[in-house]
């Protein structure tokens, strides 16, 4: 059998820079998948061609509640497709333009639930390297803090010291964009960029031109807008600052964040 007789396709849900992916139903069963579908054409040098099949490597070997669950691989010629779990609540970024800003308490309960996942990936010796609210899909249409993380095609492993630009404007750990080697403390960073957002509403490295995001997520100058930050307690700022520490070695590891006082909160108010 092969993927056109076991699925049929409903339609698409969005796409990426290397496929698109589709809403298809079992044939048999009726349930229904995501689809993403990869054109190997896309991934032409061996460079990327490698990181076309760690999607799959460590989307197989990752079983967490937080992370998107593949069932089956079908490949051909052209394609690679990867069956997921569908989840039909669209992704982070669309509920942030919908909503602008969360609770504080709906960030507590989001991000407790963010840097647990991250220990689990970063015990497991991996760093996702695009954490972004495209990449975080939400279960639930009522709760804002249920969410499943997709979109491990920039994911690696850490064993070795990396140095492979790669991430996405405005949200890239500044040691990357440096050239300096960097591990799991890059994805604590874009942690905190998401964070950043879900509180204020708008992204600590902004302008309307993409250059000067680089340059600014680079530069990496945190400032908490009177505005935007009215009435936030000083120690969610001190929290986010920690996270944005452009110095790695200063940033605080997954398992660290979760012992934050801060994140007490969090547990108390979950119950
Ligand atoms: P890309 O590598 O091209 O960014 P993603 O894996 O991030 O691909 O998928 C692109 C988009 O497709 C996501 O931002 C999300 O909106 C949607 N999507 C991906 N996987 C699923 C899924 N399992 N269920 C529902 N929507 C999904
Ligand atoms: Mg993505
Ligand atoms: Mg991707």
């Amino acid at each position: 059998t092969g993927f056109k007789h076991d699925y049929a396709k409903i339609k698409k849900l969005d796409s990426g820079k290397f496929g698109k992916v589709y809403l298809c139903e079992d044939s048999v069963s009726r349930e229904q998948f995501a689809v993403k579908r990869l054109k190997k054409e896309a991934f032409k040098d061996t460079k990327n061609i490698r990181q076309l099949y760690n999607e799959v490597s460590i989307l197989r070997k990752v079983k967490h509640p937080n992370i998107i669950k593949l069932f089956k691989i079908y490949e051909d010629n052209a394609t690679i497709s990867l069956v997921l779990e569908y989840i039909p609540n669209g992704n982070l970024l669309s509920r942030i333009q919908r909503r602008i800003k969360f609770t504080a308490n709906e960030v507590m309960i989001f991000s407790k639930k963010l840097f647990e996942t991250l220990r689990y990936l970063h015990s497991q010796g991996i760093i996702h390297r695009d954490l972004k609210p495209e990449n975080i899909l939400m279960t639930s249409s009522v709760s804002d803090c249920e969410f499943k993380l997709c979109d491990f095609g920039l994911a690696c492993y850490v064993d070795k010291a990396l140095k492979s630009k790669s991430g996405s404007p405005g949200y890239i750990a500044p040691e990357i964009l440096r050239g300096n080697s960097y591990s799991t403390k890059a994805d604590i960073f874009s942690a905190g960029v998401i964070i950043y957002i879900l509180i204020s509403g708008i992204p600590p490295f902004y302008s309307k031109q993409s250059e000067k995001v680089m340059k600014k997520n680079k530069d990496c100058k945190v400032s908490f807008s009177k505005n935007e930050f009215k009435g936030i307690s000083p120690l969610l700022i001190q929290f986010i600052t920690e996270l944005l520490n452009p110095e790695p070695a200063f940033r605080p590891t997954a398992e660290q964040v979760l012992g934050h006082s801060w994140m007490h909160l969090a547990c108390c108010s979950e119950s």
